[in-house]
């Protein structure tokens, strides 16, 4: 079976808008031109799946059922226009978290690649034929680590004041998912 390539992620400022630990599912608002956006990577073969970190689990900030009423609201929203992630990974952990279940090191939070190595695992995809995209530098940074073939940063929900002087090679550096998108995979 040939391998899949993915289009990874990064949820909140990216996919959907960032709203400062989002724990509501009324507060679930997707980016601009997601249509277009999906239509454009399933026309060119690509799995779309979900990298987050999402240490508000750790922190106490929210619950693991108000980030799944989170995620549901999210699928309805992409139901609509008829489509469906293939893929989501959340980390929930912290290492200064509160809650102790999830409170240490991992290697699965952001910039390290544990997500998307299992996602590949899960998914057989091939990283080396496959994007990453975010909003912050640890994004990036997690998609370089894990071996994807590009990485870019968008300029919505941090991006605004990511510096990318900090990492070792030159990536796309995009206004919004859109331009990323089509500027990485044309
Ligand atoms: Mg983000
Ligand atoms: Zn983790």
């Amino acid at each position: 079976m040939p391998a899949n390539k993915a289009c990874f992620l990064d949820r909140d400022g990216v996919l959907i808008e960032e709203k400062d630990y989002l724990c509501d599912p009324d507060g679930v608002v997707l980016c601009d031109r997601v249509e277009e956006i999906f239509k454009h990577l399933r026309a060119r073969g690509y799995k779309v799946i979900i990298i987050s970190n999402q240490a508000g689990i750790a922190k106490g900030y929210f619950k693991e059922e108000q980030l799944i009423a989170v995620q549901k609201r999210l699928d309805e929203l992409l139901a609509r226009f008829g489509e469906k992630l293939d893929g989501v990974y959340y980390c929930y952990h912290h290492a200064n978290g509160v809650i102790p279940e999830y409170t240490r090191e991992c290697n699965c939070r952001k910039p390290a690649p544990g997500m998307l190595l299992q996602a590949a695992k899960d998914h057989n995809i091939d990283l080396s034929q496959s994007i990453m995209i975010g909003d912050r530098v640890t994004d990036l940074q997690a998609g370089l680590n894990a071996g994807c073939r590009a990485v870019a940063l968008v300029r919505t929900g941090h991006g605004h004041k990511a510096d990318l002087s900090v990492l070792p090679v030159s990536v796309t550096d995009a206004p919004d998912l859109y331009t990323a998108i089509t500027t990485l995979i044309p």
